[in-house]
């Protein structure tokens, strides 16, 4: 055993170690959602109304998003929108935990592979 390798080398991660640093984070990332939040005007069913014709309409928040191809919108209620933020938030930082996993997955591949060579 070389202790001056333990000082100056960081010790590898196993391709195991790294799947369960990602399960452990990804489990407390709920809500998700991608995407996107914001407003939008939409058409009132009331006839003459002043909003609609004064040119100011009526806003309300909507998530857009995508489905295989397809673009989707969903209206979202003012009270529920703060959550759905929450969502994208948590979804963006998914993605830069999943970019995080692939480097260091490939690292402990690389690593058991050499190992696996000596
Ligand atoms: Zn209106």
């Amino acid at each position: 055993m070389c202790a001056s390798n333990h000082l100056y080398m960081p010790r590898k991660e196993t391709s195991l170690e790294v799947k369960r640093w990602f399960q452990d984070t990804a489990r407390d990332l709920w809500p998700i959602a991608m995407g996107s939040l914001s407003l939008r005007k939409s058409p009132c069913i009331r006839e003459h109304c002043g909003l609609c014709e004064s040119g100011v309409g009526h806003s309300s928040y909507a998530l857009y998003g995508r489905k295989g191809k397809r673009r989707f919108s969903i209206y979202v209620p003012d009270e529920l929108a703060p959550e759905l933020e929450r969502a994208i938030q948590n979804g963006r930082h998914l993605q830069e935990v999943m970019m995080e996993a692939g480097r260091r997955y490939a690292l402990a591949l690389k690593n058991e592979r050499s190992r696996r060579q000596q």
